[in-house]
This record gives C-alpha cells, sequence and structure tokens, in this order.
C-alpha cells in the first residue's frame, strides 16, 4: 500500500508513506516509497489509511427487531421485546449476524464482538449461527455467550420463559469456550463469558461466570451504569450502586469490559482505572434510548479505557462504526465545550481503545510493524478533498467517506464501498428475511408483537 496517509494512532502521522504486508502482519511502515516494490501493491493515493475499527459491544440479532419500541426508555424497551426475542432461531441468528457484520466491516470494521444473551430452548444453535455468519464474511470475532438467569420471579426484568437456569448456562458457557476459542496471535476467533446485566442475572452466576472465565482464561462482559433505572433497581433489590456490586462479585479487573457505563462517579471512574477496567462506549444507543451521555472525556484525562461500540440494532438501528466516531465526539463537545474530545482521540477509542477492551492491544488497533495487517482505506479524494487534515474529514462527517479497502490479516474484505467475501444484496436481503422470520415466529408464539410494540 503505497502514497497513502497514514494515521496509525500510535506513532507519528504520515502524510505520504507505504504499508507492507507479508502474511497477515505488517511488515514495515515508512514514508516515501519501499525499496522492493509489490506486484500485488494498492495505489493509495487520495486515501487514508487507519487501523481497522474494533467494534466491542453489539448484539447481532437485533438486527431482526429494529423500529420497535421507538419511543421507549431501556426498561421499557426491553420489556417489550425479550418476548419477541423469546421466538427467535439459528436462522434468524444467522440472517441477521450476516447483515449487522457486513454492515459494520462497510463501515471499517475489522474486528468485532457480540453479546448474546437470549437462548430459548429448542431453537436451533444460536451461537453457532453467528459464528457461521463471521467465518463467511472473514471478520475476526468476539462473540460473548452471554446468559440470564433471574427471571420475574426471582425479581428480575425479564420474563420467566427467557432465561435460563444457573448449572445449563454453565455448561453451555464452557462447552463454547472449550469449542471455538482460539488463544492465538492472529486469532479469528475468541469467546467470552458474558451475564446480561445486574437487572437480569443472579449474584451466584456473576461469581461462578467470573470463575469459569478465570479458570479458562477468558475475557468478562456484562452491561452496566447504563440508565438511573437500573442504578435505582440495584439501590433497591441489591442495597448498592451497580460499581459497588461488581466490585463486591470480584467483577473489576484488566479482564473485564461493560457495555455504557454512563452513570459513573468520580470514585467509580478511578476504580475503573486503578483496576484496568474497560468501557464501551455507545452513544448512539444511549441517545436513541434517552440514557444520558457517559462521561467519556472525564474516563480518558483518569486513565480510564474507552472503546466504542454500535450496541445492538434494536436500541441504535442502522447505525455504523465510524459514525459513532462523529456521535462520541459531538456528545462530549455538546455537554463539555469544543475541547472535550478531539478527532484523533475519537479514532484511538475506536482503535487501541477498542483493542484493550478485547485484550488484543499486541496484536490489533494500531499501524506498527509486527501487528496484524487489519487495515481501513478511506478515500479522501473527493469531496472531503476540501479538508486538508483526512482525520477531521474522517471522524466529523456525518457520511463516512468512501471505503477503498478494508483488510483483515491482509485479506479484502471491502473494496470501494463493496462487500468482496459475501454477497453484499444477499447479506442485505438476510437481514431483512431474518426480521420478517423473527416477526412470524413471535406472532405465532402468540404474541403480537409485530403490531403492539411500534407504539
Ligand atoms: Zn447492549
Amino acid at each position: 500500500m503505497e502514497n497513502v496517509y497514514i494515521a496509525p494512532v500510535v506513532g507519528p502521522e504520515i502524510a505520504s508513506g507505504y504499508i507492507r504486508i507479508e502474511g497477515d502482519l505488517i511488515a514495515e511502515i515508512g514514508s516515501g516509497v519501499p525499496e522492493s516494490r509489490d506486484p500485488d501493491r494498492i495505489d493509495g493515493r487520495g486515501c487514508l489509511a487507519t487501523p481497522g475499527l474494533i467494534n466491542t459491544h453489539h448484539h447481532l440479532y437485533q438486527w431482526a427487531s429494529q423500529g420497535l419500541a421507538q419511543d421507549a426508555t431501556l426498561f421499557e424497551w426491553l420489556v417489550a421485546l425479550y418476548r419477541v426475542w423469546g421466538a427467535m432461531d439459528a436462522e434468524v441468528v444467522q440472517g441477521a449476524a450476516t447483515a449487522g457484520l457486513g454492515y459494520l466491516a462497510l463501515s471499517g470494521c475489522t474486528t468485532s464482538s457480540d453479546h448474546h444473551y437470549v437462548f430459548p430452548s429448542g431453537r436451533g444453535d444460536l451461537f453457532a449461527a453467528e459464528i457461521e455468519a463471521a467465518r463467511e464474511l472473514g471478520i475476526r470475532f468476539h462473540p460473548a455467550r452471554g446468559s440470564m438467569d433471574r427471571g420475574q420471579s426471582q425479581g428480575g426484568l425479564p420474563p420467566d420463559a427467557v432465561v435460563e437456569d444457573l448449572d445449563t448456562i454453565l455448561a453451555a458457557t464452557a462447552e463454547v469456550v472449550d469449542r471455538y476459542h482460539d488463544p492465538s496471535f492472529s486469532s479469528m476467533l475468541r469467546v467470552a463469558v458474558a451475564p446480561c446485566s445486574p437487572f437480569s442475572v443472579s449474584a451466584e452466576l456473576m461469581t461462578e461466570a467470573a470463575a469459569l472465565a478465570r479458570a479458562k482464561n477468558v475475557r468478562l462482559h456484562t452491561h452496566l451504569c447504563e440508565t438511573l433505572d437500573e442504578e435505582e433497581h440495584c439501590l433497591e433489590q441489591l442495597g448498592m450502586r451497580p460499581v459497588d456490586y461488581m466490585e463486591k462479585l470480584g467483577w473489576l479487573g484488566p479482564d473485564v469490559w461493560f457495555a455504557h457505563t454512563v452513570h459513573l462517579s468520580d470514585a467509580d471512574i478511578d476504580r475503573f482505572a486503578q483496576t484496568g477496567t474497560g468501557s464501551a462506549h455507545c452513544p448512539s444507543s444511549n441517545g436513541r434510548l434517552g440514557a444520558g451521555i457517559a462521561r467519556v472525556s472525564e474516563m480518558l484525562r483518569r486513565g480510564a479505557n474507552v472503546g466504542l461500540g454500535v450496541d445492538g440494532n434494536a436500541s441504535s438501528e442502522l447505525t455504523t462504526l465510524s459514525g459513532e466516531m462523529r456521535q462520541a465526539l459531538l456528545f462530549q463537545r455538546a455537554a463539555h465545550g469544543p475541547t472535550a474530545l478531539t478527532a484523533r482521540q475519537a479514532l484511538e477509542m475506536a482503535t487501541m481503545g477498542g483493542a484493550r477492551n478485547l485484550g488484543r492491544s499486541g496484536e490489533l488497533g494500531s499501524l506498527e510493524a509486527g501487528k496484524l495487517a487489519d487495515i481501513a482505506l478511506w478515500r479522501t479524494d473527493s469531496f472531503a478533498a476540501a479538508v486538508d487534515d483526512p482525520v477531521c474529514a474522517l471522524v466529523f462527517a456525518t457520511r463516512q467517506p468512501p471505503l477503498a479497502r478494508l483488510l483483515v490479516g491482509g485479506r479484502t474484505v471491502v473494496e470501494e464501498d463493496e462487500l468482496k467475501t459475501v454477497s453484499q444484496d444477499a447479506a442485505g436481503r438476510a437481514g431483512a428475511e431474518a426480521h420478517r422470520r423473527l416477526m412470524r415466529l413471535a406472532e405465532q408464539q402468540g404474541f403480537a408483537a409485530a403490531k403492539e410494540v411500534h407504539t
């Protein structure tokens, strides 16, 4: 890759340089042109190269339940949708994941996590379905085996029909870690352990899940401090605030990253920084549900790690990961003034911040020799050419610059805004069909969700 503006995130930017790739690794980065010229070289003239973006919070199955409960709070939205999700099967998940991951790749994402926590019995292998979709697309994938065991009869929010029991959850989680988790340097697939949230999971499951993850040396993920309703629930039912509860359960540490963390005190942020606990900031979802604005600039200032996430499409709708850089920047500036977050800080959250959340800062998140060749090449030679700073053109734009190339381990997944590993038309259709199938299944189960939850 030659003649390209390089924003490596770690180290100085290069106005016109090259990136030499060997196998799935970055072999060399420099200014000017390389001494030995690769016959397969990509001419990056007029383009910006950044590390591939890393998505650290998602629920891919929610592609099939977009546009519902549009004006609800988080708890209202969850109560409306739990029963719809309880009707999903492996076919719904595969179609939704194909569309959702394809959409992410088109917005510069080379690595995505997913948090799947609804496992209705007898509906096929949902976890395998999303893994298959990621394999076909060729994106690095970190699926988290989620779970809920605290239904309404136990004081939780979800109906009892969509939760599982503790033993089933722990056995199923251990099984998918053993079957799929690849800890190698260039791994395309790593599994995390991810009970859903303090209001849908028992303390025992949280503790046992942490023990299981640490025994198997995989990471821990859950939702935390998303809304003030959650804080009230924790104070009422557990007698403490969410971060205190996590600390009591052994859930703060360098192997843990939380989704959202909107409502943190100064002391909470300091505990995150001291323990190396990470956060996935999902500004569009937080805005859509009226949850609030996470204190991202303060978290970065105090040394807590923050990555970005699009969150499930049912609460973020058709949100791109590149767009979350802009949304994060605008939220911080609207709340705290124009110096609260820079374009380069937003890019760093979307790349190195994400790599740290997933425990892969040695392999991903920056363009450096020896790291994996996961690279987004943005075309900044058309409308964006009126902006001299290409990082500004990327982060401030509502409409992302064209994606000239997306490489995952040196392999082309996107070229000129078109998916190359799967049919883009088929991926879009698969998502729409997954939606229609889920609505049909929900109605067959006696839940007229499709109509009822539009309001
Ligand atoms: Zn979520």
